[in-house]
């Protein structure tokens, strides 16, 4: 068996992403302190800065307004200054695609002409979007379609919650001023499962979701975001303390001879290794339970000894199997288990304790669902060969 190829640390390729001389600034992203600094810089007086980040605040992130111009409750001149020195910009949508299940999947168009997608689930009780932390993936796990992606940049804090925002246009979701108050939230949950590693691009990911955050703004509960990662064991605390938001984990294998397959970054930090970060997560974060995602892939982890040991392994942690039958993409190498392994699977996992939801696959005539995000022009560089041979098939 070939060891896998794949390169198992953060390797992302830095654009340069310099202003243009003369080029304004773009507030979307900014925390609420780096929003005072630079609207100090652009000549507020400090003794209004307070006021003045709470307007354009509110403008911005509870009204949903672009344009400084429509920001009446600021005087004329001081509009002027703001437009002056900076947009209020988000990713463009290139494509948008509704599938037959209502799932809606945007190709969105970020500064240097990257792409990157996202995907909107609506259900019964709540409408969850996923967004991307970054353009592609380093991490190559070799059943993941955005990791045969090779060029990878990391997304800005204004592309992550520029996400949000676009989303939020699309579904019509911004207040509108002297209508009542629209009790149902379209997008009530934030999942960071789309394209990249979130822990790869931290402070970018964390400064995002504190705007999401924002009590004054789009509001959502850290309760309601849930963040995804394949196992970065330092950046798992820091989670805890500086986001408090859910945390997910690509698990995915019970064995470290078949992660490191699947999961090349569990070389560097193993099953035993990630099950210590995890258990601190919940006191950490105040936060109940665990989510571990576990792809299904016909006879590579899917027997009832794999269901048995992976009870055996999450002992003591509050937590939640979440099983994903596999996506299939063009040139994959593995194959979704058959639906009554997956249902003896989930049925070992319940009967020891835990609640064992088999993902329903939303999206998938459209390739919106997990796994098979990948930028339509990047799509299909690497060939079905150079895959299975990085998962030492
Ligand atoms: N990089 C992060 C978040 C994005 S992936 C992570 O790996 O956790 C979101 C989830 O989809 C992860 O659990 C990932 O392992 C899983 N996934 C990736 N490719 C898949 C596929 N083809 N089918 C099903 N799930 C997949
Ligand atoms: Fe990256 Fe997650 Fe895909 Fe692995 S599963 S390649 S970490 S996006």
């Amino acid at each position: 068996m070939t060891a896998p190829q794949a390169p198992i640390t953060q390797d992302v390729l830095t654009i340069p992403r310099k202003l243009p001389e003369g080029g304004k600034a773009n507030l979307v992203g900014l925390t609420r302190d780096q929003l005072r600094t630079a609207l100090i810089a652009a000549g507020t007086p400090e003794k209004q800065a307070k006021m003045r980040v709470g307007q354009v605040w509110q403008w911005i992130y509870h009204w949903g307004v672009r344009d400084f111009a429509v920001m009446t409750n600021l005087a004329k001149d001081y509009r002027a200054l703001l437009a002056d020195h900076f947009v209020v910009e988000v990713p463009e949508v290139v494509t948008r695609q509704i599938s037959a299940d209502g799932t809606r999947k945007y190709l969105m168009r970020i500064a240097g002409g990257h792409e990157i997608e996202v995907v909107y689930i609506p259900e019964e009780t709540r409408g969850t979007l996923c967004i991307s932390s970054q353009v592609g993936c380093t991490l190559t796990c070799s059943f993941c379609h955005t990791g045969t992606q090779k060029l990878v940049r990391n997304l800005t804090a204004a592309e992550i919650v520029g996400q949000v925002m676009v989303a939020r246009d699309d579904l019509g979701e911004w207040p509108v001023p002297g209508e009542p108050k629209n009790e149902t939230r379209l997008i009530s949950n934030v999942v960071l499962m789309g394209m990249g590693e979130p822990l790869y691009n931290f402070d970018n990911v964390r400064d995002a979701m504190k705007v999401v955050m924002d009590g004054e703004g789009i509001s959502l509960s850290r309760r309601r975001i849930t963040l995804s990662t394949s196992g970065i064991v330092p950046e798992i605390a820091k989670t805890a303390e500086e986001i408090g938001c859910l945390l997910a984990v690509s698990f995915h294998a019970t064995t470290d001879e078949v992660r490191d397959r699947l999961v090349p970054v569990n070389k560097k930090w193993n099953i035993e290794t990630l099950l210590a970060a995890l258990r601190d997560y919940p006191r950490l974060s105040n936060s109940e339970r665990i989510t571990f995602e576990y792809v299904m892939l016909k006879d590579v982890n899917d027997s009832d000894a794999d269901a048995k040991r992976l009870v055996k392994l999450i002992q003591g942690i509050p937590a939640k199997i979440n099983l994903i039958p596999f996506n299939e993409w063009p040139g994959a190498p593995y194959q979704r288990s058959d639906w009554e392994r997956i249902e003896a699977f989930a049925d070992i996992i319940y009967k020891a304790g835990y609640a064992s939801p088999i993902r329903t696959p939303r999206g998938e005539d459209i390739m919106a669902a997990c796994g098979q995000l990948k930028s339509a022009t990047e799509r299909a560089r690497k060939s079905r060969a150079e895959i299975a041979a990085e998962a030492g098939l």
